[in-house]
């Protein structure tokens, strides 16, 4: 662990280790942090930033920290491309440009840094008004496995270029990449207490974190259970709280798509990071008259997919990231089964030479599912795809927002005329036509309902690190009482 600007070293801890999901091999052994840790960690956060001078300094020295920083990720991006891989079994090509899209973000960050400012209000008599950004304090960033140093990311560089100090509990599944982030934090510079690093699971040493009353705001990203205990947790402090969540979200295809492009975007909507991501594209809406078409097409691209070590760039789908995810995922195939939906393609785990010892799941097809089904309503967080028939507009807006998320969906149409109105009328925080799985650094992430609470990226990305106080002078008038 890294706390205060000291490496902590496993001596005595209890530890715990993370396996490698393609060969099932032990990869790290890792400290479990304890409440105690947490304590210590918040208290050299606080320091540094209510003592340490952090927030003092100026936004071109945070700028050129982070852009120092982006220089060693960049440096970095295979190794940290592959300490990914080994904690979560995705794919080569897919981590090392995340690696590089870290990067890029890291500049990003580091101008809206420089370009931080207020306002001035003017028609306030007799006075001066401005508004001023400020640093929200300490952050807490709770982080998932699925893309644990992109995620992060996106909270840790605000978080920095704000002038906040951070305290990160990582994923128990992939806590050795961000520890290795956290190496090249202190390289690039920034001081001891800036950036922190406490591992363990969510019991206790999440817990703690999020509870903590030295933390001001937490920045989390992780299931929708665990998001409603973060705000529980920070409910009697009304601690800041920015939560990206999970998904079901509808991949809608109309009888005027492009069908070879619809059925590759539902492919890499839904079997790409083994269909691991919040923004899988989970639930297929199809209308009537393509559906048996689109099934067709979909089992047999599905069953043609190459399965395998996440290294070989010639591999399609790695493995599933952990056990407990493995069986989840085995577990709602059954349970797609028994609500009466039909295996198309998939269905099993897979067991060739190549993948027998690691925790492998054919990409998996159900048709014949309905949408009010678990199959249909339930994050599955795995390569299955459950294809919903629908007719018409109507029906197919009504089954797409039909969902307690709202994190994504996307619509598949040659008609712009109808490509406009259902990106209106569709209740998710991004919406793709003819495409999916885009997402850029300068536009928010972020999901409606269930699926979050604010937003992350985007030209306002610094606003979740910041209070905003407004400032009145009095330009030398006389004091009326009850003036407002
Ligand atoms: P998770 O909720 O199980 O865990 C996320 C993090 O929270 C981990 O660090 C975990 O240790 C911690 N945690 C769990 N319970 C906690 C508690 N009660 N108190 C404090 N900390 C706690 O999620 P996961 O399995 O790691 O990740 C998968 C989930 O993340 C999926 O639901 C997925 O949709 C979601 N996700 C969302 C986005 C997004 O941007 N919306 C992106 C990626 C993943």
């Amino acid at each position: 662990m890294y706390i205060g600007g000291e490496w902590i070293e496993i001596g005595e801890r209890d530890t715990f280790t993370c396996v490698d999901p393609f060969d099932n091999q032990p990869w790290g052994r890792v400290p479990v942090g304890t409440v105690e840790d947490v304590d210590r960690a918040v208290a050299a956060a606080r320091h540094a930033f209510d003592e340490g001078g952090w927030p003092q300094t100026s936004a071109a020295t945070r700028a050129t920290m982070l852009r120092k920083l982006a220089d060693l990720i960049e440096a970095n991006a295979d190794e940290l491309a592959r300490i990914q891989i080994h904690e979560n079994g995705k794919l080569i090509g897919e981590m090392t440009g995340g690696s590089h899209g870290m990067a890029a973000t890291a500049r990003f960050v580091a101008g809206l840094a420089e370009t931080m400012g207020g306002s001035t209000v003017q028609g306030v008599p007799g006075h001066t008004v401005y508004n001023l950004r400020e640093p929200v304090g300490v952050v807490a960033a709770i982080t998932p496995w699925n893309s644990p140093l992109m995620l992060l990311c996106w909270k840790l560089f605000p978080a920095l270029a704000a002038g906040c100090t951070i305290v990160i509990k990582p994923s128990e599944v992939t806590p050795t990449s961000t520890l290795r982030l956290a190496e090249l934090c202190e390289e690039a510079g920034f001081p001891a207490g800036v950036v922190n690093v406490v591992t363990g699971f969510g019991q206790p040493t999440g817990a703690a974190l999020a509870s903590h009353p030295g933390v001001d705001k937490i920045g989390f990203t992780g299931s929708t259970a665990a998001g409603k205990a973060m705000l529980a947790a920070a409910a009697p402090r009304i601690g800041r709280v920015t939560l990206e969540l999970g998904g079901k979200s509808p991949n809608i295809i109309f009888r005027d798509a492009d069908l070879d492009n619809a059925v590759h975007g539902v492919m890499a909507g839904i079997f790409a990071a083994t269909g691991q991501t919040c923004m899988a594209g989970s639930r297929v809406l199809v209308e009537d008259e393509v559906y048996d078409d689109v099934v067709a097409r979909l089992s047999e691209a599905a069953s043609n997919l190459k399965l395998g070590d996440p290294l070989d760039p010639t591999v399609d789908v790695g493995p599933v990231a952990s056990r407990n995810q493995f069986d989840r995922v085995l577990e709602y195939i059954q349970i797609g089964q028994d609500e009466g939906a039909v295996v198309a393609a998939g269905g099993a785990r897979e067991n060739t030479p190549e993948t027998e010892r690691g925790l492998f799941v054919r990409p998996t097809v159900f048709s014949g599912v309905e949408n009010r089904s678990r199959l249909a309503q339930e994050e599955i967080f795995g390569p299955v795809a459950s294809l919903v028939r629908f007719s018409g507009e109507d029906e197919a807006v009504r089954l797409a927002n039909d969902v307690d998320f709202g994190l994504a969906a996307a619509v598949w149409t040659s008609d712009v005329a109808r490509a406009h109105r259902m990106v209106k009328r569709l209740r998710a925080g991004t919406v793709w036509v003819n495409t999916y799985r885009v997402v850029h650094y300068a536009t928010p992430f972020g999901g409606f309902k269930q699926s979050g609470l604010g937003r992350e990226l985007g030209v306002n990305a610094l606003d979740a690190y910041t209070e905003v106080k407004s400032v009145y002078i009095d330009e030398g008038n006389q004091q009326t009482f009850g003036r407002h």
